[in-house]
């Protein structure tokens, strides 16, 4: 792709001149980004894949839960059970580099082979670059991918150059990989704080952070970097629902070692209302504590607030329906009845198993209940704009023996709703 504007001509003209990955950087990748493998054979001989070694190995679950270390190269290995002689795999490193005033996270993917038996094959391509600006401005230089026919986003083509390539998701998706020790730092990120500390975030935007954004400055040199990262992991636009408080703390010394527990506090005080400038709220002695008090508080709020709720639907039925209460009919042996609030209904279905739980807010239902001797056998639902019962039901949803006997007991009595509705 062309530059579009003078930040990526800028970036193009410095990348002509950005010193190759050297041989000991990717020796150091070689030897602790690669996940080496111990394959153990069914007579129990491992052989470590990065120097050859063979031994007889410990037992089976041992080895395979635990992994071991190779006897003689020392590496740490991840121990498969395999008949397989041939292994390929990759992986990736970024090297934390900075050119030309800008700093430039540098990907670069490993590839090794190993057949049981003979050394490693190993291959290295630095296959993309991000380059970041001292403004938070960045750009991406990669290396074309195989698109069609791989189920891999990642299916780097080597032999095409890294060249300022079109932002696209794929680049924020590749991973970091293990992160080469010694980085070079442009000055404006040095003066942020940052200790080479990645917390488990994506290089570009914990960059990208520090750079534009003084909050995530203020954050490290406070010591808050777990809170740092507690935020990010949200997304990072949540740190204005926080900052007003961590402001409080910082001036009060206050230490937060547990940032997740603290965000979550700090939200429920803003559920409560509470003042969140005031440090009698935001530092509490005991966080746990206060924590756990305002998740029974919530709890209790949230019961209420679904009793409210409850109250409100009770209101509107007894509005819509309250001319039927009192409605009973019977016929010496079977009694109904029309069902008086929302709650009646709910225990109704429960009891029966049935739908009509929610029936209280259709309209055009009346819903009654047929019992014989205090015990429900059938749940009727009449239309009230037709006048006649459109269902009635025993437990589960079955027609009870009484069933004919329920509903002409019904239909003899519509008069007596009908005389209701027009009242
Ligand atoms: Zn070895």
């Amino acid at each position: 792709m062309k530059p579009k504007n003078k930040f990526q001509q800028q970036v193009v003209e410095a990348s002509k001149t950005l010193p190759s990955i050297t041989k000991e950087q990717i020796q150091w990748g070689y030897d602790n980004a690669i996940e080496y493998l111990g394959y153990r054979s069914k007579k129990g001989i491992v052989t470590c894949s990065k120097c050859g070694h063979s031994w007889k190995g410990e037992g089976e679950l041992i080895t395979t839960l635990l992994g071991c270390d190779c006897p003689d190269c020392k590496s740490k290995l991840t121990v498969k059970a395999t008949a397989k002689r041939t292994f390929n795999d990759s992986y990736y490193m970024t090297v934390i580099d900075s050119h030309k005033g800008c700093q430039v996270i540098r990907t670069i993917m490993l590839g090794y082979t190993s057949k049981i038996g003979e050394l490693p094959k190993y291959s290295a391509s630095e296959v993309m670059q991000r380059w970041i600006a001292p403004d938070g401005k960045y750009c991406t230089f990669a290396k074309l991918r195989q698109t069609m026919g791989t189920m891999y986003y990642d299916s780097w083509i080597f032999h095409t150059p890294l060249e300022l390539r079109q932002e696209t998701d794929v680049y924020n998706r590749i991973y970091t990989g293990a992160v080469y020790p010694k980085q070079k730092l442009i000055p404006g990120l040095k003066r942020t704080g940052y200790k080479k500390a990645l917390y488990n975030q994506r290089p570009l935007d914990l960059f990208r952070i520090l750079l534009t954004d003084s909050k995530a400055e203020t954050l490290i040199k406070a010591g808050y970097s777990r809170l740092l990262k507690r935020i990010m992991d949200s997304g990072w636009k949540n740190i204005d629902n926080y900052w007003a408080s961590i402001k409080i703390c910082i001036r009060n010394k206050y230490i937060i070692r547990d940032a997740t527990l603290w965000c979550d506090y700090i939200d429920m005080l803003r559920f409560f209302g509470k003042d969140l400038r005031n440090a009698k709220y935001v530092c509490p002695t005991n966080l746990k504590a206060e924590h756990d008090r305002y998740v029974i508080k919530k709890a209790k709020a949230d019961a209420q607030l679904e009793i409210e709720k409850q109250l409100e639907k009770e209101d509107a039925y007894r509005e819509a329906k309250a001319q039927f209460f009192g409605l009973v009919f019977s016929d010496g042996l079977i009694n109904v009845r029309v069902l008086e609030s929302v709650a009646e209904i709910i225990t109704e279905g429960k009891v029966m198993k049935h739908c009509v739980g929610s029936y209280h807010s259709k309209p055009d239902s009346l819903i009654l209940s047929a019992c014989i001797g205090g015990k429900r056998i059938e749940t009727i639902e009449i239309s009230l704009s037709q006048l006649k019962v459109i269902q009635s039901r025993g437990t589960c949803n079955k027609t009870t023996k009484y069933h004919n006997q329920i509903v002409n007991l019904v239909n003899e009595n519509i008069p007596l709703i009908e005389e209701r509705l027009a009242a």
